[in-house]
């Protein structure tokens, strides 16, 4: 066993552990306090500050692209929540609210890849645990392993949107045919849209048809 196949197995462990102390459905995801009116893991005062998103975004190379939440304090805690490992079961409570439009026509779900550095500090990727509770719900395959980072990119908060782009640019590729396929991604939070782009673009490479995106939360820019 080699030094990152243990460190990725410590943290698995670590999340399994942290999963156990915090149980689900016993306070609120958002605020954390206890409460009588929690219905699907969250209090009815915190539902209100989960905002629908609604509006437009187009993405380069992608068909349609839908967001369940405004990206605000609200949603990022709970995103902060699920990315930090000790909540990994949020990504089924993400999934209960992901609304995958019909005429949406999908044959695989593809989670947008995680730098291989953030796996392994986190043990997990969390798009990966999204396409995989997403694939449960609507019976449809999910394929973890089609798309891959191939360099190691800066973390795009600190950059301009011009430098985002040139960051990811040729950063992603798919390792397969998806020859004739229609793809459904999968991602946590939407910002510009660059990394999105860029897995669409890496799926057209090898032969996409259609791609349709979906994301827990989006920024409003
Ligand atoms: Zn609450």
């Amino acid at each position: 066993m080699n030094s990152d196949t243990i460190k990725r197995k410590v943290n698995e462990l670590k999340n399994v552990l942290s999963s156990c102390i915090y149980p689900k459905g016993f306070c609120c995801e958002i605020c954390e306090n206890e409460s009588d009116n929690i219905r699907d893991g969250i209090c009815d005062e915190c539902k209100d500050k989960l905002v629908p998103f609604i509006g437009n975004f187009t993405i380069q190379y992608i068909d349609e692209v839908y967001s369940m939440f405004v990206y605000n304090d609200a949603s990022r805690g709970l995103i902060l929540k699920f990315k930090s490992g000790n909540r990994t079961y949020l990504a089924e409570f993400f999934v209960n609210f992901m609304v995958v439009p019909k005429s949406w026509d999908y044959d695989v779900i593809v989670p947008v890849p995680s730098k291989e550095s953030s796996r392994l500090k986190r043990g997990f990727s969390q798009c990966d645990l999204l396409a995989e509770e997403l694939s449960k719900k609507t019976n449809k395959p999910c394929d973890l392993k089609c798309l891959k980072f191939i360099k190691e990119t800066e973390d795009q908060k600190t950059l301009t949107r011009k430098e985002r782009e040139k960051n990811l640019k040729n950063a992603i590729v798919s390792v397969k045919s998806v020859e004739g396929k229609n793809i459904l991604l999968v991602d946590d939070i939407r910002t510009t849209g660059n990394t999105l782009k860029e897995c669409a673009r890496a799926l057209k490479k090898q032969g996409a048809n259609k791609i349709y995106a979906v994301t827990c939360c989006a920024d409003v820019i």
